[in-house]
């Protein structure tokens, strides 16, 4: 199995980050990730750019760095929905997006939509996200406190969404706290796309490991 953590965040786009992309890559391979996962808010890492990183602190073929992003979608009206892990761009997605046209559109070019600790208090997302055609749910997250978690899992299991587990990692200390296990490597996001949505992958979060994937 190959330990991956989709969700974290740098300094260099995401104000709320406290790592560079130097300090975030290190962490993630003394925690033994497989990969991690980039996700700015409105900010896409080139694939090249991870390559260079990767290259120049010396952990290629030891560490996959891939590039996704994270979206604060607001319906039309202006009412939050929540924020979403998107997988497949190439580019950041321009402007403000309502997330029931953003699932739709980057299933369209073959991507995955995560939702982020939707039961986080404050975000609005709570309800939506079961009505939602997401391809995963995130469960444990540094920022969902144990009840948000299970509220996380209960609604996977009620909507059979897949449960993944992601840091969300704003500091070296916190990437890989949390991550999913993918049954084959993940050497692009195309991997990663790919055993999402064929639920190759297994959720250990922590002491409790996430148990549902393949719909059971
Ligand atoms: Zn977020
Ligand atoms: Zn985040």
């Amino acid at each position: 199995m190959y330990p991956v953590d989709m969700h974290t965040h740098t300094s260099h786009y995401s104000t709320c980050g406290h790592q560079t992309i130097e300090e975030l890559l290190q962490a993630a391979h003394r925690r033994s990730l497989h990969a991690v996962c980039i996700t700015e808010h409105a900010y896409r890492w080139t694939d090249e750019d991870l390559v260079e990183v990767v290259r120049r602190l010396g952990l290629e073929g030891q560490l996959t760095a891939l590039g996704g992003e994270e979206l604060a979608c607001y319906a039309r009206d202006g009412t939050r929905q929540g924020d979403y892990l998107v997988f497949g761009p190439t580019h950041r997605l321009e402007g403000t997006w309502d997330v029931r046209e953003l699932i739709p559109y980057v299933h369209e070019i073959g991507g995955i939509v995560i939702g982020a600790h939707s039961m986080r208090a404050g975000y609005n997302s709570d309800r939506i996200v079961y009505e939602l055609d997401l391809d995963a749910l995130e469960i444990h997250s540094k920022n969902h406190k144990p009840e948000e978690a299970a509220k996380a899992l209960e609604c996977a299991r009620t909507r059979g969404l897949l449960p993944v587990c992601c840091s969300d990692g704003h500091r070296a200390e916190h990437v890989g706290m949390y991550f999913t296990y993918f049954a084959e490597p993940v050497a692009s996001v195309a991997d990663l796309i790919r055993q999402i949505k064929a639920r190759r992958v297994r959720s250990d979060c922590g002491d409790a490991i996430v148990t549902l994937a393949a719909g059971q």
